[in-house]
């Protein structure tokens, strides 16, 4: 069939004006719950895209007539997807606890409570209530690392990691050298790169050793007048395995030590609590670094210590009073809402009560328990044109942790009839809310590690409409 194109000019007359479209019931009541300025820009979106679609030809008189007969659902959907949030919340179901890209430390509900508390209001962020003064916004965490890490140690906080690795080295560094063992040279995701931090520090990067062999007679050999200290970097995303050899801590701390030369670790994750009592070996805690002599110790806020997004110093007093004093202190300080999730996230920890971190709780999961829920979801899932299996798998820690840190856990194995699993992930992502999961092998795996129990019902309402 031969259909006769109208002229363009004919299908943009068809075209309301924008005050006809507002003056239409539908949009009127649409101004009234939103307001006129977003209700009138979506409407202008939604004739441009007509506009459009006529000036490329894409539209034929009756196939616009359909268009303009939605035309009120179009400036609704348009409304909606504009005031929606872009940020939103997800199901992580990859079992990375702590997952960059997905936020990584998911915070307790009592930080929530502190930061409404404190910063709906004024608050004594910098307010010293007893003198009546100007106060100091370390004071709020102060006491409580204390607690935590030592009373002979002191604590700054600021943005986030690489801006606590940028002011260690400038404070201490800057116009000197600091060693570092060429095989901690580490890039993490795609944004810290130990070296280019370095520049930017005004410090020059000496290497020692090779990749995988640095003793503690390489550092002593390339200590000069010009070294400002020593440093060592957790290898947080990658491990080097087999013939490898990297001086103790404890012998850096003796060579720092003979040489008065401060040692600073980047520790990347920063365990606060020993993590053997969550079947995690191998991981470094902040105290073990201290304990071991470590001057200062950089990590950050929402890996394994489970709060917001911060960096961390802690160390000896002397050293944390120099970097308090850098200028560049003051470009990189946190607000007032990173305080208060950062205090009350201690606060569990000085209370020992660390289920209430939500990060801690997930590690602290047996398989047992994972694994009662997955059975859960299987079964209430089962009989549509999904198949279910419950097996064994592996939780990862991430947010850098060693690389080899897993856990053990019980994970749903997905197929469909009509779907490949490829297509089955983009299937929940599109979930609202958004379901990320793995895909091995040609099956979609789920770890309930890391979905929140309440969580569990919109998973399954997702799986149905799938499976239906
Ligand atoms: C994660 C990490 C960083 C970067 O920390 P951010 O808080 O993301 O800035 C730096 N060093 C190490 C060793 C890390 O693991």
């Amino acid at each position: 069939m031969l259909r006769m194109k109208a002229p363009a000019a004919d299908l943009y007359r068809k075209l309301p004006s924008v005050d006809e479209l507002l003056r239409e019931p539908a949009v009127a009541s649409l101004v009234a719950l939103e307001g006129t300025a977003v209700t009138t820009a979506a409407a202008r979106t939604v004739l441009a895209r007509l506009r459009t679609e006529i000036a490329e030809a894409r539209l034929d008189s009756a196939q616009l007539d359909l268009a303009l007969g939605g035309i009120v659902d179009a400036i609704d959907r348009e409304l909606r997807q504009s005031l929606a949030f872009s940020l939103q919340s997800v199901i992580n179901a990859t079992g990375v606890i702590l997952h960059t890209n997905l936020g990584r430390a998911p915070l307790a509900d009592a930080t929530i409570e502190q930061i409404r508390a404190t910063t709906t209001q004024y608050s004594n962020l910098e307010f010293d209530i007893a003198s009546g003064e100007r106060g100091k916004r370390d004071v709020h965490v102060q006491r409580l690392f204390a607690r935590l890490l030592g009373d002979g140690t002191g604590t700054v906080v600021v943005n986030n990691n690489a801006a606590a690795v940028l002011l260690a080295l400038n404070t201490l560094a800057e116009g000197g050298e600091a060693l570092v063992s060429r095989g901690e040279l580490v890039e993490i995701g795609e944004s810290f790169r130990v070296p280019d931090v370095m520049q930017k520090a005004g410090a020059t990067l000496r290497e020692v050793g090779t990749t995988n062999r640095t003793r503690i007679a390489d550092y002593e050999r390339a200590i000069t007048e010009r070294t400002r200290l020593l440093l060592r970097v957790h290898r947080s995303n990658f491990e080097i395995v087999g013939f490898t050899e990297q001086p103790s801590l404890e012998e850096l701390v003796a060579l720092g030590r003979k040489r008065n030369l401060p040692v600073v670790e980047d520790l990347g994750s920063g365990a606060l609590v020993d993590l053997h009592a969550f079947g995690l070996a191998g991981e470094p805690s902040v105290v073990d670094s201290l304990h071991a002599g470590v001057d200062v110790v950089t990590y950050s806020g929402d890996k394994l210590l489970g709060g917001p997004q911060a960096g961390l110093l802690s160390g000896r007093k002397e050293f944390i009073a120099r970097i308090r004093q850098n200028p560049l202190f003051r470009a990189l300080r946190v607000d007032k809402l990173t305080y208060a999730a950062l205090a009350a996230t201690l606060l569990a920890y000085v209370r020992q009560d660390h289920d209430a971190i939500p990060a801690l709780h997930m590690m602290r999961l047996t398989p047992e328990q994972v694994g009662l829920r997955a059975g859960t979801l299987a079964a209430a899932c089962s009989g549509g044109k999904l198949r279910f299996a419950v097996i064994n798998g592996e939780s990862v820690v991430g947010g850098g942790a060693a690389p080899g840190a897993t856990l053990p856990t019980r994970l749903v194995a997905i197929t469909a009839e009509d779907l490949t699993a490829d297509e089955l992930a983009t299937r929940l992502r599109q979930n609202v809310p958004s379901i990320v999961a793995r895909v091995e092998e040609g099956r979609v795996l789920l770890d309930l590690r890391t979905v929140f129990p309440h969580q569990d019902a919109a998973l399954r309402a997702a799986l149905l409409v799938i499976g239906a």
